[in-house]
């Protein structure tokens, strides 16, 4: 809907949720609605956390591989086929059992450049101009074949903006029904994450026009029927890993006492650079897409422990982001003051 962001949530690896009871209720209380939850294999509970998440208003997009991360060529036709028939397999046995809230997928070589650049001339050039067209051939392949079969089933298409800024337009061609997930915008002198960076306080890291313009591009990519969605970094990111952790209490909190510094430059920069943040979200908020989605990397940020100011900030930003820092920070720490039902 144009003037408001319909979706706003986090992004984490599901094996380093500890406490998904308290997770969800942090998120509610927090305005979140979506959660991206990445597994190796769908979770033994699954059914319990959509349950209880649908309960506080909560839609759960499970996330998976579809090659990310593996030496794939996504020219190959005969790697198409190994990856559809690997992730139909895992789409029939493990999640559409659990009739999903959705589905999200990364493919190789948006992230990393796609390991097979090394030697296949056609993955070498793509990596110097751009895996736009090379991410349709290889993800078009297995989203169409996955249709077939779940035609319903809601789909959302990962991509680092590393591999693919330069020939991100060719993904207009992407069916139009599966959502684009955007991660890691690019500046016009280096890689960044915008509107927040991996690397805090790196003065590179400013927000520039041709970002914001980019934003704007990408919410009007496939017209007004665009579902697009952005993944917001800026806070503590760790590598969680695909499989459960499962710890105590105890140290859940001593685990906490070694993320707190990092969450205590998080809170700060957060705020810092809200201004700059408003910038996009309201580009965002009011861009003509069908539907808009924002989440949050808080990679095993040990949320379901205490909510913390940087991440609450910047929903309660998304929320709203027509109003001014001043009002935006002060409704966060009204929100931060009560506890969670
Ligand atoms: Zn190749």
């Amino acid at each position: 809907m144009k003037g408001r962001i319909d979706h706003i949530g986090l992004w984490t690896w599901g094996g380093r949720v500890y406490n998904w009871q308290r997770y969800l209720d942090h998120m509610r209380a927090s305005g979140m609605d979506t959660v991206v939850l990445w597994h190796g294999r769908v979770p033994a509970d699954a059914r319990e956390m959509k349950a209880y998440a649908a309960a506080q208003g909560i839609r759960v997009l499970w996330g998976f591989n579809w090659s990310w991360n593996s030496p794939v060529c996504l020219d190959s036709a005969e790697d198409a086929r190994h990856w559809t028939d690997t992730v139909l397999g895992i789409l029939r046995d493990e999640y559409a059992p659990l009739d999903p809230d959705g589905i999200c997928f990364q493919v190789g070589g948006t992230e990393f450049g796609g390991k097979c650049r090394r030697d296949c001339p056609v993955c070498a050039k793509a990596a110097r101009d751009g895996v736009g067209p090379l991410f349709l051939k290889f993800a078009g392949a297995i989203i169409a074949a996955v249709r077939r079969e779940f035609p319903d089933l809601y789909l959302s298409a990962g991509v680092h903006l590393g591999g693919v800024h330069r020939s991100f337009e060719a993904l207009r061609s992407l069916d139009a029904s599966v959502n684009i997930m955007w991660e890691d915008l690019p500046g016009p002198q280096r890689h960044i994450e915008s509107p927040f960076a991996y690397d805090w306080d790196d003065p590179d890291a400013a927000l520039t026009p041709q970002t914001v313009e980019m934003v704007e591009a990408m919410c009007a990519l496939r017209g007004p029927q665009e579902d697009v969605a952005f993944v917001v970094k800026g806070f503590p990111c760790r590598w969680g890993g695909d499989d459960p952790m499962l710890l105590e209490e105890f140290d859940l909190e001593a685990l906490a006492a070694v993320y707190q510094s990092t969450w205590d430059k998080a809170n700060v920069y957060c705020e810092t650079h809200l201004p700059e943040a408003l910038t996009v979200f309201r580009a965002i908020a009011n861009a003509p897409a069908r539907r808009k989605t924002v989440v949050l990397l808080v990679e095993h940020g040990l949320w379901e422990l205490r909510r913390e100011y940087a991440a609450v900030l910047v929903a309660e930003a998304l929320r709203d982001p027509f109003r001014e820092p001043d009002e935006i920070i002060a409704a966060t720490r009204d929100r931060m003051s009560k506890a969670p039902a």
